[in-house]
């Protein structure tokens, strides 16, 4: 094991997480193509390899270190790129059913192939605008647990993302430095989408990485049939209180 690898292996364990060899062995594959792929695609703007495994891997993996993954059978990554956080939860956690969901086809090809070099079974790689898969009744009202990491502010979020979990199932918003002005102005597309705010996990990246917050809603019942609105409109016309001027 290097060095790069001694301290990933580390930081997880503190977090009660045992990583494998041959987990480890995947994430450098991943690693690897990430860092080729980018020079004929815009994937990541992260290249140095110790960066990757903090600002990436761990990053993406924070999500299972407030709650139990067990659990969890199926997770939707909404707006995955170039596989955040879906593929290290996947790797990490092989028993996960894992649909992406991207409206970059190219973006879809990459991690296409990634699934195929790591060997990955059980993840759907989904091409289009989160809003139209939505409402594939396969995908609708469906996951255990949705996630989405640099896609949107969270009253957008909220409408892209929320439609893919079931009843009582989770969606975990990944967000940088304090994001209470978001959850304020999110409150009304909660109410909309069915949905409930639980908590807010301050964390902070190893190696002062950086400030994080994991934003924990649970959702309370199904997606009314108007919503998601046609693709482009939540972002277009985020839902929100309109306050009439007379
Ligand atoms: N989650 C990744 C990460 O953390 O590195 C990628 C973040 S990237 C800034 C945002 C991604 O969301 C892009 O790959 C983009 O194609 C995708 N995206 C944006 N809006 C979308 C939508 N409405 N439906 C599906 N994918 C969307």
């Amino acid at each position: 094991m290097d060095k790069v690898h001694e301290s990933f292996a580390k930081l997880l364990s503190q977090h009660s997480l045992a990583i494998e060899t041959q987990q480890l062995a995947q994430f450098e594959t991943y690693y690897r193509e990430l860092v080729a792929w980018n020079e004929k695609m815009n994937l990541t703007g992260i290249t140095e390899r110790e960066q990757v495994y903090i600002k990436h891997f761990y990053d993406s993996l924070s999500v299972s270190f407030f709650m139990s993954f067990y659990p969890i059978y199926s997770v939707a990554d909404i707006g995955s790129g170039a596989g955040f956080p879906g593929i290290p939860l996947k790797i990490m956690f092989p028993h996960l059913q894992l649909t992406i969901v991207d409206s970059l086809k190219k973006r879809i090809g990459f991690l296409q192939h990634i699934v195929q070099e790591l060997g990955l079974h059980g993840v759907t790689c989904v091409h289009g605008r989160a809003e139209d898969a939505a409402r594939l009744p396969q995908l609708r009202d469906n996951f255990d647990l949705v996630t989405a990491r640099a896609v949107a502010k969270l009253q957008v979020l909220n409408e892209l993302c929320l439609p893919f979990a079931k009843k009582d199932g989770m969606f975990v918003a990944m967000k940088g430095a304090d994001p209470s002005q978001e959850i304020d102005a999110a409150a009304f597309s909660l109410r909309e989408l069915r949905a409930e705010l639980t908590k807010v996990v301050p964390l902070q990246l190893p190696m002062d990485e950086g400030e994080r917050h994991l934003i924990v809603i649970r959702k309370t019942g199904s997606t009314p049939a108007r919503y998601p609105r046609k693709a482009g409109l939540p972002l277009k016309e985020p839902l929100e209180v309109k306050v009439k001027s007379f």
